[in-house]
């Protein structure tokens, strides 16, 4: 543990419905903050948990990943059950990213093609509903300003119907430049609720955007030790290759968001 506080033992890394919610290969961010974690000489505990399971008693990063509606609606009520605690932890400050159908599951409710109304967790203030006839599926290439000026420019791909709608209490995690983002009307492209994130971006998001898995994974180390960290900057050669190329196809195959 490089933080200056006391050894406060690993930070737990809790990956929530990893063998259901996982479409794009969104568990390819837990393999980014274990790699990130490493270079940081950060000792790290990844904790499964899905259906059937309790969650663990604490938690400092907690990560979900995307899936289609038949997906979701074999976890929402689940949880939905979890919300309470996933609420606590979020206002303790604990970090997390929710993506795609895990960010819709995250939010107050996601009404899917199916025209059922599945309850969230309640993280995020944000309601989600299916598109309606004639509505195209939110689908490409995308580049997003993030309203968190440490995260800056953020790449990845999204494939969602939903359409989200930020509540009166929601801040937007970030501006679409390129891309369509909650709902292809407002530019904004997901929420940010203290140290919790929602989003649309899959990828898997992490691998391409080491300011946003370095912001989550500072928030996690404060949450476990008490200290917010200051990272080093690393080279992210690699990275920064993977991260303008995104952006570069998103520029150009993607509409801009006027
Ligand atoms: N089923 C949801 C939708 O279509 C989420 C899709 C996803 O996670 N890629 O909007």
């Amino acid at each position: 543990m490089t933080s200056d506080a006391p050894n406060a033992g690993p930070i737990r890394v809790l990956s929530l419905y990893d063998d259901v919610m996982n479409v794009y290969a969104d568990r390819g961010n837990v393999l980014a903050v274990q790699h990130r974690a490493a270079l940081r000489n950060l000792n790290i505990e990844v904790i499964a948990a899905s259906l059937g399971d309790a969650l663990p008693e604490s938690a400092d990063l907690v990560l979900i990943g995307g899936g289609q509606d038949r997906e979701q609606r074999r976890i929402a009520e689940e949880l939905a059950a979890h919300g309470p605690a996933l609420r606590a932890w979020a206002e303790e400050g604990v970090a997390m990213l929710a993506v795609c159908g895990g960010f819709q599951l995250f939010g107050r409710w996601y009404r899917d093609t199916s025209g059922e109304q599945l309850p969230g967790a309640e993280v995020f203030d944000v309601t989600t509903v299916a598109p309606g006839p004639g509505q195209e599926r939110c689908i490409g290439d995308i580049l997003v300003t993030s309203t968190l000026p440490e995260v800056g420019a953020v790449v990845g791909f999204e494939n969602h119907g939903g359409r989200t709608y930020l509540g009166p209490t929601a801040t937007p995690f970030a501006r679409v430049e390129y891309g369509h983002g909650n709902n292809g009307a407002d530019g904004t492209e997901g929420v940010v609720h203290g140290s919790a994130i929602g989003t649309y971006l899959h990828g898997s998001v992490l691998p391409k955007n080491p300011r946003l898995l370095d912001w989550l994974l500072a928030r996690a180390v404060q949450h476990r030790t008490g200290v917010m960290p200051s990272f080093a900057p690393l080279e992210d050669v690699l990275e920064s290759r993977a991260h303008r190329a995104a952006a570069e196809v998103a520029r150009r195959r993607s509409p801009r968001f006027a």
